[in-house]
């Protein structure tokens, strides 16, 4: 599973590289990647979380996966489609730095 959360005494959300299963701490050190899906499917939910420097030791092992974009325009996507503006993000961060592990 690669979104996990860690005990850390409190709760800390992390992405999991999907090949090496450590932490990806670098959001432009890591790739989410997917196979493209036949015609009629419009959902996607097999998605791979992979550190860059292990997407190609994942593709000899597990086979080529087709698509892949940065996880930087994963979280961009995401705050896009949650509503998260700048000011509205500043502001969740606030809270999160009261009740979390930041
Ligand atoms: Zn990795």
């Amino acid at each position: 599973m690669p979104l996990e959360l860690i005990d850390t005494g409190g709760v800390k959300p992390v992405f999991v590289c999907d090949y090496c299963d450590n932490e990806i701490t670098d959001a432009f050190d890591g790739n989410f990647q997917w196979n493209y899906p036949p015609q009629d499917v419009k959902r996607i939910t097999d998605i791979k979380f992979l550190h860059k420097k292990c997407t190609k030791l994942y593709s000899e092992k597990f086979g080529i996966i087709d698509c892949s974009l940065g996880m930087e325009n994963l979280m961009v996507y995401l705050l896009n489609n949650l509503g998260l503006t700048t000011e509205r993000l500043e502001k969740a961060y606030e809270s999160a730095l009261i009740t979390s592990q930041l």
